[in-house]
């Protein structure tokens, strides 16, 4: 049974434990087609993916949340971009695959020794919030979890997973993100402590058959967590025709000046933008305007 993307968010009754979980199966699936990730950078890029969707829902409306982890292993790292439950993504080397390690892709190994930055762009004018801390052990969910308690002052619990199958396809993908508030009891969470310790990993819980809700239900067993808010998630880029302008202008005049047409291919997505000599002559004419 194939749950469709999605994104749950659940309060403890005593308001104390906030809990978010997410089934992103089809949209890193749709990354590592984008891509042609294997099987480990796969695992890589689709935690990061989903680990930036959780960080975007604490977020406001609107507010950009990016995720980049830089290592010195041979994946290189990765960025990861969330907005309102869209997000997308690529890694430096996607043609990175690494031998298994206990049975699990090696996504600490693909990534090796480096950093973890997060910056949030507010949707209102206002400067950006960044933030970097080294990594932990490159395995992603326990890097983000360090970072909500060394940047954010809160204790939290982040799984983050992505099970590929045999045929090198995405079967199961998905995370969770549990915050204890100031004022949880200590038995609060000792619950959530022994509750993380006895679950499955995420994309097991995926494979299950669970829903973002079962998720949270099986990590916030004994607090009664409540459902606050469930919305679809997908793979969504935001670029376009002008950005690629754009990025064609940031080219400089005398290589403009040089070529006749160019093909922009967006990072993020893959997609294929052709600028005609006429839309090169009008960027080096001063229109339209470039927007990065
Ligand atoms: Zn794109």
């Amino acid at each position: 049974m194939r749950v469709a993307d999605h994104l749950d968010g659940a309060l403890s009754a005593d308001g104390t434990v906030r809990g978010l979980a997410a089934v992103t199966t089809d949209l890193v699936e749709e990354a590592r087609r984008r891509h042609g990730t294997l099987p480990t950078a796969t695992a890589a890029l689709g935690r990061g993916l989903t680990a930036a969707l959780l960080l975007g829902g604490l977020s406001k409306a609107g507010e950009r949340l990016s995720l980049e982890v830089r290592g010195d292993g041979p994946l290189g790292g990765f960025l990861a971009e969330a907005t309102d439950g869209g997000v997308r993504g690529f890694v430096s080397r996607p043609k990175t695959d690494l031998p298994a390690r206990r049975g699990k892709l090696d996504v600490g190994g693909a990534v090796g020794r480096g950093i973890l930055c997060v910056m949030r762009v507010p949707a209102t004018p206002g400067p950006p919030y960044r933030s970097i801390v080294p990594l932990v052990s490159g395995e992603i969910g326990v890097d983000v979890a360090r970072y909500l308690v060394d940047s954010e002052q809160t204790p939290s619990v982040v799984g983050v997973g992505v099970w590929v199958g045999p045929d090198g396809l995405v079967g199961a993908a998905g995370g969770y993100l549990l915050q204890a508030i100031p004022g949880a009891s200590d038995d609060a969470i000792a619950r959530l402590e022994e509750n993380v310790a006895v679950a499955r990993t995420p994309s097991e819980l995926v494979r299950e058959g669970l829903d973002a809700s079962g998720i949270l239900e099986r990590l916030m067993c004994g607090l009664e967590p409540r459902d606050l808010e469930r919305r679809p998630v997908a793979y969504r880029c935001r670029c376009s025709q002008r950005r690629a302008l754009g990025a064609c202008a940031a080219m400089g005049r005398e290589e403009l000046e040089r070529v006749r047409s160019a093909e922009v291919v967006c990072k993020f997505c893959g997609q294929r933008y052709d600028v005609g000599d006429e839309a090169l002559r009008g960027i080096l004419g001063g229109s339209p305007g470039s927007e990065s």
